[in-house]
């Protein structure tokens, strides 16, 4: 069982990554899973 629960897959996970997103010049932390946390790292490079 998980400790916590991605903000985008909405699945349960042991290890989870804090990102910040950047909404209208407002900061927003979410914690997203190791798959979606790759995938969000890769849009970052695009
Ligand atoms: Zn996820």
């Amino acid at each position: 069982m998980g400790s916590y629960t991605c903000h985008y897959c909405d699945h349960p996970t042991e290890s989870i990554h804090q990102v910040t997103f950047y909404q209208e010049q407002e900061e927003q932390n979410e914690l997203l899973c190791d798959s979606c946390y790759e995938e969000w790292l890769m849009s970052l490079r695009e």
